[in-house]
């Protein structure tokens, strides 16, 4: 019971940046004096909870009839990245490994670094 109520959230979640989305790229392509969004370049940091899937169906439903109905989705995944306090290094992080490459040492994530969404490009015509 709890699950499913938490599924719906994040759903909720979704579809509430999906309009977002959708709102931006509709307004740069206005200002831009473009009458079709072809494209929208996004970026999703890796720890961030949306899922792609989500996105491209929530856009496919909420893009109708605008003038960036059939836009392509294209996702960009960010890895997080890692500080190490002892040396000060930052870093990507690979996998679920959290050594630092110059001294060893278990680096911290880096607050928020992963958990970004936003769009990178929009092509349009
Ligand atoms: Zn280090």
């Amino acid at each position: 019971m709890k699950q499913a109520a938490a599924k719906g959230l994040i759903r909720m979640h979704e579809a509430g940046i999906t309009q977002a989305i959708l709102e931006t790229a509709l307004a740069e392509a206005k200002n831009a004096g473009m009458t079709h969004v072809l494209e929208i370049r996004l970026v999703i940091g890796e720890l961030s909870s949306i899922s792609e899937e989500s996105v491209e169906m929530y856009f496919e439903i909420l893009s109708m009839g605008t003038p960036a109905e059939g836009a392509k989705l294209k996702f960009t995944r960010v890895l997080a990245r890692l500080f190490c306090k002892p040396c000060g290094k930052e870093y990507e992080k690979k996998g679920s490994d959290f050594s630092c490459p110059r001294c060893g040492d278990e680096g911290v994530l880096i607050k928020d670094a992963a958990r970004e969404f936003y769009i990178d490009e929009i092509e349009a015509e």
